[in-house]
């Protein structure tokens, strides 16, 4: 048997001796039944389970000793663990090998050891099951067995500890790193933490928190009256009234964006998250914990933002019109993303009703241009070309009203179509445009088409019936007032208009909605009857003779004869321009004139 390792000084093996329990470890009690039984079962002063490590001996559980650890060298691991079988010495004192062993002539005065290694199944030595007696005495065979059951139990149960431990340390370490990841990730984004103890009024900061405000790890009290006086004094009450309305459990976190004074007295923004992590049986808060974020310079920029929207915003304000941004989503969807307060004006709505759907613009444009301003909108889109139309809206206070509209169209990722652009109200310029084509094409004092404007629409007729080829025809009228010069010359000028607009009258009335009349010369008015024939013009010419004859014109109490000579032509497809059917009525005009006038001749 090999002798164990021993102290090199006698002083150092005395104070182990005398003190073994300084580095008291605890004792692991899911041993101490066994320790308990076995010491019970042998009838010995002491049970143990024993463990080594390059420095120390322990007691993973003992019974009968008072210490729980002693330096290596006092153990008998070697010995006991030197062959595969229950070592049994005994009496210590009669073996040479351990007679000067501190704890053989000292407390415990061992005499008797047996002790039984402890192996796991791939052989490892654990430690060893151990007992030890006062007095000398053997063990055995059946003993000796015993020793053995409760040595391989113990190894059984070391085992499994050993591997419940191995699995927790991993757990614990993987924990650990993700709780320096974290830690780290909070760092680098400019967050800190403060945990608050609502009972105690104190408030612990991370270094993060502190490094924000500038201050170091060291610096700042963790009183919460003293984080308080840092808010800025125009925050505070709204802080602390949020804070309340939390503790009260009327939100279900705070949150709060408010100004802090830093350590150089500058005020910076910060953004504060926190929940209440445990409260009383009443409810009342006991700790805080939450966040803080330096939004210093996210709110400069939302700032410097929010006066470049406004000034876009007060900009497209001041112009007349409704300046805009129009979506047209692929699903047919659209709405103004963005409208100036000119949408008042222009379609009497405001911003709001069309930020979510353009449906009610539907409602507004005239139903005669719905189609149109729909359809310019679909060609825009599908070609990317600038959207331009003018078209009517029916509005409840300004009534009917001209708008012209144009805009750039741009496709977005998603397949929307994107419009910028605006919206004007043309209304006057609508009106004028049309009092000039009237001036253009409107004779004055008879309000029948002028020369010209006949003219073109003689042409178009013409054309229309040059398309139709043989079944394309019109009757061509011309009427000229016979004597008109005397009319003027016996009842003066005035008069002679008065007759002029008397006539146009009646000819107007018995005008047909397709049919085309003009005041050609002073005195000579022209009609075409598309579709009519000589006989149905003839009927025509006579309806108007008999207007005049029925309802004469009057000056004072005196009647002032007026008559008409009409001279009928019929235009056909064989006819290469208007010229011809025209100076063939007048042919016949002449001759109504020739044969006395008040008369009606056909070509
Ligand atoms: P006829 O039966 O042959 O047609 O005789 P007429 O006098 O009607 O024919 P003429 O061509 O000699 O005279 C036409 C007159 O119509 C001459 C002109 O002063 C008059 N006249 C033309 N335009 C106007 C007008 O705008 N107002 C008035 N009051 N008279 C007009
Ligand atoms: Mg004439
Ligand atoms: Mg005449």
């Amino acid at each position: 048997m090999l002798a164990p390792a021993k102290p090199d000084d006698e002083s150092t093996r005395l104070h182990t001796a005398r003190s073994p329990d300084v580095a008291d470890t605890v004792a692991d009690e899911r041993f101490d039944s066994l320790t308990r039984l076995a010491r019970r079962h042998f009838s010995v002063a002491v049970a143990l389970i024993m463990r080594v490590d390059a420095e120390q001996q322990w007691f993973a559980s003992r019974d009968g000793i008072p210490f729980a650890q002693t330096p290596r060298d006092l153990s008998f691991f070697e010995q006991a663990t030197d062959s595969d079988d229950v070592l049994v010495v005994p009496d210590i004192l009669a073996d040479n090998s351990f007679h000067g062993h501190p704890h053989v002539i000292h407390t415990p005065c061992i005499r008797l050891y047996a002790g039984c290694p402890l192996r796991a199944s791939n052989g490892e030595t654990l430690g060893v099951f151990c007992l030890l007696d006062t007095t000398p005495r053997a063990l055995d065979d059946e003993e000796r067995e015993s020793l053995r059951d409760f040595a391989r139990l113990a190894a059984a149960a070391l085992v499994e500890r050993d591997d419940v431990a191995a699995r927790l340390k991993e757990d614990e370490d993987a924990l650990r790193e993700s709780e320096k990841r974290m830690a780290l990730a909070i760092a680098g984004s400019g967050t800190g933490i403060w945990d608050r103890n609502i009972l105690t009024n104190e408030i612990h900061y991370s270094s993060g928190w502190k490094a924000i405000l500038g201050y170091a790890d060291w610096e700042l009290t963790n009183q919460i009256n003293d984080s308080y006086k840092r808010v800025h004094p125009d925050d505070l009450a709204y802080v602390q009234a949020t804070i309340q309305a939390h503790f009260d459990q009327k939100t279900p976190s705070y949150e709060v964006e408010h100004r802090i004074r830093c350590k150089d007295g500058s005020y910076k923004w910060i953004s504060s998250r926190g929940k209440v992590v445990s409260r009383d049986s009443e409810g009342r808060p006991l700790r805080m914990i939450g966040t803080t974020t330096d939004i210093t310079a996210m709110r400069a920029m939302s700032e410097r933002l929010q006066e470049t929207v406004d000034l876009i915003t007060s900009l497209t304000n001041e112009v007349p019109g409704l300046v805009f941004q129009y979506r047209l989503l692929p699903n047919g969807e659209s709405f103004f993303s963005y409208a100036s307060a000119g949408i008042e004006g222009i379609y009497e709505i405001t911003p709001e009703q069309v930020a979510m759907s353009a449906a009610v613009i539907n409602e507004i444009v005239h139903p005669d241009d719905l189609a149109a301003y729909r359809a310019s909108l679909e060609v825009s889109a599908a070609t990317l070309t600038p959207w331009h139309l003018e078209y009517r809206v029916e509005l409840p206070r300004q009534g009917l009203r001209w708008r012209q509209g144009d805009a750039q169209p741009r496709r977005l990722e998603d397949g929307s179509t994107l419009w910028h652009g605006f919206i004007t109200d043309v209304t006057e310029r609508k009106r004028i445009e049309a009092e000039l084509k009237e001036f253009a094409t409107i004779d004055f004092m008879t309000q029948l088409p002028n020369r010209r404007y006949f003219m073109v629409q003689i042409e178009a007729e013409l054309a229309r019936i040059r398309r139709a080829k043989e079944e394309g025809f019109a009757a061509v009228l011309m009427c000229d007032l016979d004597h008109f010069k005397s009319i003027n010359d016996t009842w003066g000028h005035a008069v002679g208009d008065r007759a002029l607009r008397h006539f146009a009258t009646i000819l107007r009335a018995q005008l047909g909605e397709k049919d085309i009349a003009g005041r050609v010369g002073g005195e000579e008015f022209a009609v075409v009857l598309p579709d009519a024939d000589i006989a149905e013009a003839r009927a025509f010419a006579e309806r108007v003779q008999q207007r005049i004859v029925e309802a004469p014109l009057v000056q004072g109490d005196r009647r002032i004869a007026l008559t008409v000579s009409i001279g009928i032509a019929v235009m056909n497809a064989a006819d290469a321009c208007t010229d011809a059917p025209l100076s063939r009525s007048d042919a016949a005009l002449y001759r109504a004139k020739e044969c006395g006038r008040n008369r009606i001749e056909c070509h």
